[in-house]
């Protein structure tokens, strides 16, 4: 629960791209289809998650990274953050 862990890091790093709780991106061509806000992909509903950091909407397949729980873009941050030692501030 410390302030500076990983975590709350990237939090504070990461750009929020979406609001939490907001829709996926809908694929105006065909209905029930969303996109994955990073690889531009057209998804089925139940293929898509939103990271918690970004708020991205991201395929589970190619832009999910479960170990992490967030998208492909904020696992990069974590790892960072997370092999970082030193104090920013
Ligand atoms: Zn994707
Ligand atoms: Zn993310």
């Amino acid at each position: 629960m410390a302030r500076d862990d990983p975590f709350h890091k990237v939090l504070k790093a990461v750009a929020r791209v979406r609001e939490p709780g907001s829709k996926p991106e809908e694929d105006l061509e065909s209905m029930d289809r969303y996109t994955c806000d990073l690889c531009q992909g057209i998804k089925e509903r139940e293929d898509i998650i939103q990271c918690g950091f970004c708020g991205r909407w991201v395929c589970r397949k190619n832009c999910w990274e479960r170990k992490f729980k967030a998208c492909e873009s904020c696992s990069g941050l974590i790892m960072l953050a997370g092999t970082s030692t030193d104090e920013e501030e």
